[in-house]
């Protein structure tokens, strides 16, 4: 069987790539499995544990660090987050392609390990640093403080883009989904042949 997808989808926080991950998923028959990541941060009102993300202790954290269980992790603006690796590779496996939605130096790591033809890999860009500073404002999840560290880490992260396959513009959400969409079905087309 050929194995499935690994779709990588990265860019600055606050940049919207939850959404568009989830308007892919809930739109089209493309049949995709979400990666949950593991996570140190606190538990945002609207989030569910063990659906958007697996949120466990520093002490917990690192006991998956120690028995690398992951396929890779970062620190990123005071907390970590990593991709459980056993889930990837399973369900890779069995032919199904995994969504996973990481920052720039976690999709670093993934491109160098992976080294099978079956990744591809984007980067959503906001229409412009101030519209990325309302979307994260808006959410008003954060203090001001780690909203400003946000932005200025989403700032460098939007110069280090040449790992990536495809940058897609997030000016209307349908848009960009249909882009990444196509660009994916393409790429599944090329695997058949
Ligand atoms: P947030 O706190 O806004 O949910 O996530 C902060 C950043 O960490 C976002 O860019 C998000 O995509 C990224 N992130 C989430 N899960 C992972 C992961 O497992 N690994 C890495 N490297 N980054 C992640």
């Amino acid at each position: 069987m050929k194995k499935g997808l690994l779709i990588i989808i990265s860019g600055p926080s606050g940049v919207g790539k939850g959404t568009v991950r989830k308007y892919i998923m809930d739109n089209y028959n493309l049949d995709l499995s979400y990666s949950i990541s593991m996570t140190t941060r606190k538990q945002r009102e609207k989030e569910v544990d063990g659906v958007d993300y697996y949120f466990v202790t520093p002490e917990e954290f690192q006991r998956n660090i120690d028995a690398d269980n992951f396929l890779e992790w970062e620190e990123f603006v005071g907390n970590r987050y990593g991709t459980p690796k056993d889930k990837v590779e399973e369900l890779r496996n069995k032919g199904k392609h995994i969504v996973l939605e990481i920052e720039v130096n976690g999709a670093g790591e993934v491109l160098r390990k992976v080294n099978d033809d079956r990744v591809i890999s984007f980067f959503i860009m906001p229409p412009s640093v101030d519209a990325l500073e309302a979307r994260i404002r808006r959410r008003k999840t954060e203090s001001e403080e780690i909203i400003q560290e946000r932005l200025q880490k989403g700032k460098k992260e939007m110069t280090m883009t040449e790992q990536y396959d495809y940058i897609i513009l997030n000016d209307d959400v349908a848009r960009a989904s249909q882009e990444i969409v196509d660009l994916i079905k393409k790429k599944l087309k090329e695997g058949r042949k």
